[in-house]
């Protein structure tokens, strides 16, 4: 038998590789989360294998960001992009390559942190087989999300019962706002552990330009009035009630205005399916000449998009957290969001942006509009926007709190993470 290693710890997201460009396919908020926690983590002593399933035969099997924080991508079912509703099949072949290699690095996980419905019932599956504590980041509740759908797929009822069955059996679970544990507690169960531990962003990227600069490197004159989206191509995302917005006459008005609606899109999947819907409406709106779609955005750009832009608009009809919120903040940049989920957490109205109700293209407008028309009020907003984030959502902060957690629940690591930092 392996010696159990209590400063190892495993991250899994079966689905969301943490070691690919972000805006691919279903690629977002949870690779986002999961990278950053793990590289903070090992920052702070631990040792983190963030394991997900491989989803491109080119990619590698390891993927090392330093030191003590790697990715390692099991094969389970077909080497190519699955989408995540036809992934549960395979999360027992994933659970078994896991342990494999877990045997062969000669140690045994004390505590894995599991990420979405899927990993969930990995990391349940995984405590039948070994003594080992299961954290817990749901990213999305299936009990909110198909109020919101018209066709509900196969799986929910697997999921609603793997999403019941982790809030009352892991060890602790992390809601990343106060509005997902009340979620949590009203449509799912009102036993188990939740902590709240918001998400983070990176602060030092996100102010790495200013708007004057931003505009120059992408093309856009100080008159221009910059209205930007950032996010996957998703309905619940309401890019719709944005365009909608913007086509308005009161926002027409605005001479010089620049809508960009930014994020990955691959041709026949739902997210180039959702890309396709929006130009068409675009178009028949007849904003098509103020409105480009970039693509997905990395590296340094996607800092210069958030600087540059007026206001970013969250139009989402649903959002467990919204990083791009905290990202668009962190930049100096106030957001109008729609009032729902962790946007009424992470934004204040009037303090830091503007909350309207969702799918309401008018009121949407009204509040683009009132920080349109009033460069004052705009930087008074993305100034306290910058310093709410400051004062509580770097990913250091995240960290630091995901540590105490896992020390509470595994007293023995907080001695050894001690020794390691002497
Ligand atoms: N993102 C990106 N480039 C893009 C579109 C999105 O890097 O072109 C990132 C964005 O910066 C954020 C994440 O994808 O970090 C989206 O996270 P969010 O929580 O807003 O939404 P989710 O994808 O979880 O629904």
């Amino acid at each position: 038998m392996n010696s159990t290693s209590k400063k190892h710890i495993a991250l899994i997201s079966v689905h969301g590789d943490p070691a690919i460009e972000i805006g691919k396919e279903e690629a977002g908020g949870q690779n986002v989360y999961v990278r950053q926690v793990g590289e903070a983590l090992a920052a702070q002593g631990w040792y983190v294998d963030m394991f997900t399933r491989k989803a491109n035969a080119q990619h590698s099997q390891i993927v090392e960001h330093s030191p003590r924080c790697r990715t390692i991508r099991l094969t389970a079912g077909p080497e190519t992009f699955i989408p995540r509703q036809d992934i549960f099949g395979y999360c027992n072949e994933f659970l078994e390559e896991l342990l494999k290699f877990q045997a062969q690095a000669g140690w045994q996980y004390s505590l894995v942190h599991t990420n979405y419905w899927l990993s969930a019932w990995v990391g349940m599956a995984w405590q039948k087989r070994q003594s080992i504590k299961q954290v817990h980041t749901y990213h999305s509740l299936g009990a909110v999300k198909y109020k919101s759908v018209a066709t509900i797929p196969m799986i929910a009822g697997t999921r609603l019962g793997v999403e019941r069955a982790v809030l009352e059996k892991a060890s602790r679970i992390v809601a990343t706002s106060p509005q997902e544990k009340d979620h949590m507690r009203s449509l799912i169960s009102s036993k188990g552990n939740i902590d709240i531990i918001p998400c983070g962003t990176n602060l030092h990227r996100f102010s790495s330009i200013d708007q004057y600069e931003a505009r120059q490197q992408l093309g856009f004159g100080t008159e221009d009035k910059v209205i930007l989206y950032v996010g996957r191509f998703d309905q619940r995302k309401g890019i719709e009630t944005l365009v909608r917005a913007v086509s308005q006459s009161k926002l027409r008005g605005n001479t010089n205005l620049k809508l960009i609606i930014a994020g990955g899109y691959r041709a026949g999947q739902s997210d180039g399916v959702e890309k396709d819907r929006i130009e068409r409406l675009v178009g028949e709106l007849g904003i098509e000449d103020i409105t480009s779609f970039p693509g997905s955005l990395t590296g340094d750009i996607l800092p210069a998009y958030y600087a540059a832009a007026d206001v970013c608009v969250v139009p989402s009809y649903y959002e467990p957290f919204g990083l791009v919120a905290i990202e668009a903040m962190a930049s100096g940049t106030p957001v109008v969001a729609s009032k729902v989920g962790g946007l009424q957490y992470t934004v204040l109205p009037e303090e830091t942006g503007l909350l309207v109700p969702p799918k309401n293209e008018f009121a949407l407008a009204a509040a683009i509009d009132s920080i349109l028309s009033n460069p004052e009020l705009r930087n008074k907003l993305g100034f306290r926007a910058r310093a709410r984030v400051e004062n509580k959502f770097s990913w250091q902060r995240v960290a630091y709190r995901l540590n105490n957690l896992y020390t509470d629940l595994l007293p023995e690591s907080a001695k050894v993470l001690e020794q390691a930092s002497a």
